[in-house]
C-alpha cells in the first residue's frame, strides 16, 4: 500500500514526510483492518511531523481522522461488519484498569495508545484499529465532512465543556482553525454570545458567517467580559491577554497538545479573582459519541479544503501557513471506490 511517514522530525518545509510503499497490515485479535477513505489533517500531526511532540516510534503513519471501511475482521471481533464505514481517531487504545480508565477518565490513562504517534495512522490506503475504540459516523454526512469532526470536533468539544460555558454566555476563541469553527457551532447552538480573536482575514470571515457577535485581530480585545475562553492557536503569549479578558471566575482552556512558552503571568491582572487556567487533554470515547450525536442534531457545517493523496506534504505544510480556511482533509482513496463502499452500504 501506499502510506506517508515521518522520515525524519523537523520543519514542514525540509521534507520531513515521505510517500512510501509498506505492507498493507494485518489486524490483530479484536482489531479491524479499515480501507482509508478520507483522513483529516490535525495540527497535533504537523507537532509530530516537526518534533514538536517526541516520537514513539520510528518511520510513524501520522493521521488521526480517519473515515474508511471495515475491510477484515480481527480474530475475535464481534461488533463490526465487512464493509461498514466507520471512524478512528487520536485515542486508539487504553489500558483499561489503571485508576483513571476505572473512573471514567480514560483521556488521563496512564498507558495510553495515540493514532498516528503509538500506532500508524490515516496517511494511508489501510490501516487496523481497536474495534472497541472505531465511532460508528452519523448517516448525514459524507466521508469528508465527518472525517474533521473525529478530533477538530471531539477535542473542541471537550475544551468547551472543560472552558464550563454557562448556558448563554460569552464566549472567547483565540485563533480560528478546523476545530474552533466546529466548537463555535455548538457553542452557538447552545445560545453563547461568541468573540474570535485571529489573525487570518479569511478565518475572521468564516466567524463572521458562523454567527460571532465580533471579531477581531491578534491585539484586540474582546468587547465585553468573557465567561468562558477557549484557547485553539498554539500560542503561549495569548494566554495572558486571554486570562485578562475574562470575568471574575471565568475559565480560560487551552485546546492544544503543544503550546509555546506561556510568558510570566500577573496575579492580580490574570488569575485573581478566581480566573482558572486549565488544559485539555485527548478525550474519552464518550466525549466522541456525545459530539457525534450534538453534531447531527445541529447539522454542524464543516468547512473543508481537500487534497488529493500525493498531495499530504502541502495539506500539512499549508495548515503551518494558515493558507487554507476551516480543515484540511487528504482524498486517500479515489471517488470512484469510496461511491462503490457507500453502495455496498446501501444494499446491507
Ligand atoms: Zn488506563
Ligand atoms: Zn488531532
Amino acid at each position: 500500500m501506499r502510506a506517508w511517514e515521518v522520515n525524519q522530525p523537523g520543519p514542514v518545509d525540509s521534507g520531513p514526510l515521505r510517500l512510501v510503499e509498506r505492507p498493507v497490515p494485518e489486524p490483530g485479535p479484536g482489531q479491524l483492518r479499515i480501507r482509508v477513505s478520507m483522513c483529516g489533517v490535525c495540527r497535533t500531526d504537523l507537532h509530530l511531523i516537526e518534533g514538536d511532540l517526541p516520537a514513539h516510534q520510528p518511520h510513524t503513519i501520522p493521521g488521526h481522522e480517519v473515515v474508511g471501511y471495515v475491510d477484515r475482521l480481527g480474530e475475535g471481533c464481534a461488533d463490526h461488519q465487512l464493509g461498514q464505514r466507520v471512524g478512528a481517531a487520536w485515542l486508539a487504545r487504553t489500558c483499561g484498569h489503571c485508576r483513571f480508565c476505572c473512573q471514567h477518565r480514560e483521556n488521563l490513562c496512564l498507558a495510553p495508545t495515540f493514532t498516528g504517534w503509538d500506532i500508524d495512522g490515516g496517511f494511508a490506503e489501510y490501516m487496523v484499529a481497536d474495534e472497541q475504540f472505531v465511532y460508528q459516523l452519523p448517516d448525514c454526512f459524507e466521508d469528508d465532512t465527518v472525517a474533521p469532526l473525529l478530533c477538530a470536533g471531539i477535542i473542541g468539544y471537550r475544551a468547551l465543556r472543560r472552558a464550563e460555558l454557562p448556558t448563554g454566555g460569552r464566549l472567547g476563541m483565540y485563533g480560528f482553525g478546523g476545530s474552533a469553527h466546529l466548537t463555535a457551532q455548538v457553542a452557538l447552538a447552545q445560545g453563547a454570545t461568541l468573540h474570535v480573536i485571529t489573525r487570518s482575514a479569511e478565518d475572521q470571515e468564516l466567524a463572521r458567517a458562523l454567527g460571532a457577535a465580533s471579531v477581531g485581530g491578534s491585539n484586540d480585545r474582546p468587547p465585553e467580559p468573557l465567561d468562558a475562553a477557549i484557547l485553539f492557536a498554539p500560542a503561549g503569549d495569548l494566554v495572558p491577554p486571554a486570562l485578562a479578558a475574562l470575568d471574575r471566575g471565568g475559565t480560560l482552556a487551552v485546546a492544544g497538545i503543544h503550546l509555546t512558552d506561556i510568558p510570566p503571568l500577573h496575579y492580580q491582572t490574570h488569575l485573581f479573582q478566581e480566573r482558572t487556567l486549565r488544559s485539555v487533554t485527548a478525550n474519552t470515547r464518550e466525549d466522541g459519541q456525545e459530539l457525534l450525536a450534538v453534531a447531527e442534531r445541529i447539522g454542524m457545517r464543516v468547512t473543508t479544503t481537500p487534497y488529493p493523496f500525493e498531495a499530504v506534504d502541502k495539506a500539512v505544510s499549508d495548515l503551518a501557513h494558515d493558507r487554507f480556511s476551516g480543515a484540511a482533509i487528504i482524498r486517500v482513496a479515489p471517488a470512484a471506490d469510496r461511491r462503490r463502499s457507500s453502495s455496498v452500504m446501501q444494499r446491507r
